[in-house]
């Protein structure tokens, strides 16, 4: 079956998909993106996505590009089309085609491409392993609760990352805090067992899977902080893990080459990734959608 891609109005060949060269993404970044999570052929989140796709979108003075309403039929049907059952939703807005200069357009219209992949869950094996991060400057803008397009640090960071045979970067602010990794939430469990993880401010990007983490925990009656937590913090932690809509909740083993605990992921980590596959899932249709599939 062809891969098909929504791109501005129209239903194409994955392979044909395309945009102008003067579209204000190619030349400057200039635009935002959204990734969603998809079980049983369910979006997760889907409200706090476009929530937030708002959010930046009105923060970058772009227009959303359809209605709430239009970008869900849309979204719905590149599914549908692509008979995605697990995996993500990708979309992506910019300012628009214009001559190329810095200064905002008057007439563009912004520009809407969505994909999907297909992606398998995580097995048990890859969770018993955990994963491997290092630590590398945040070297990024002072926006980052904007999700921009603009991700070249996240690319070099992430590349670091891969090049130390690990699967993530943290990245370090000066005041040797962590604020977040290259694509991920950052997240430890104290060494005297309190779960923290850095306050949704200009900082971090705000991570919906960290949103709805925070509130299944609540709803299981665990504490946690919201405030930064050093390096030297995470070394000594006694697990650590990363949230993402691609990696949902992912146990850390070893950090730069100190291992978390005792090296294996954490018991409270696996605990809350249940915790959060539950929370999320427990919408009526999407149970029934999983009850169908097993
Ligand atoms: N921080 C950054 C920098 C990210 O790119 C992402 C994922 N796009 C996240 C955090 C996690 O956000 P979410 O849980 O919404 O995927």
């Amino acid at each position: 079956m062809p891969r098909i891609a929504y791109v501005n109005g129209r239903f194409v060949p994955h392979r044909d998909a395309a945009v102008h060269i003067e579209d204000r993404g190619y030349q400057f970044a200039d635009g935002v993106y959204e990734v969603v999570p998809v079980f049983y052929s369910q979006l997760i989140d889907e409200d706090a996505h476009l929530d937030r796709l708002e959010r930046s979108l009105s923060e970058l003075r772009i227009a959303m590009p359809k209605s709430r309403q239009v970008l869900k039929m849309i979204s719905a049907e590149v599914m549908r089309r692509n008979q995605l059952t697990y995996g993500f939703l990708y979309m992506q807005v910019t300012r628009g085609v214009a001559p190329r200069d810095h200064k905002f357009p008057k007439a563009a219209k912004p520009a809407l491409v969505m994909t999907v992949r297909q992606t398998k869950p995580h097995t048990s094996e890859q969770l018993e392993k955990g994963i491997k991060v290092i630590t590398t400057p945040d070297i990024r803008w002072q926006r980052r609760d904007i999700k921009s397009i603009s991700l070249l640090p996240n690319c070099l960071a992430k590349q670091e990352a891969v090049e130390a045979g690990a699967a993530e970067a943290w990245l370090v602010e000066g005041d040797g805090t962590v604020s977040e990794g290259s694509a991920t939430n950052a997240w430890i469990v104290t060494a005297d067992g309190k779960l923290v993880t850095r306050k949704a401010d200009h900082l971090i990007l705000s991570g919906i899977t960290r949103l709805s983490l925070i509130e299944a925990a609540k709803a299981a009656g665990m504490e946690f902080e919201e405030r930064p937590f050093t390096v030297e913090e995470a070394y000594a932690a006694r697990e650590a893990f990363l949230t993402s809509s691609t990696n949902l909740v992912m146990p850390i083993v070893q950090i730069d080459d100190t291992p978390v605990g005792n090296g294996h992921p954490g018991m409270l980590t696996m605990r809350l990734r249940q915790l959060y596959i539950d929370y999320v899932t427990a919408d009526p249709a999407t149970r029934k959608n999983q009850e169908e599939a097993a």
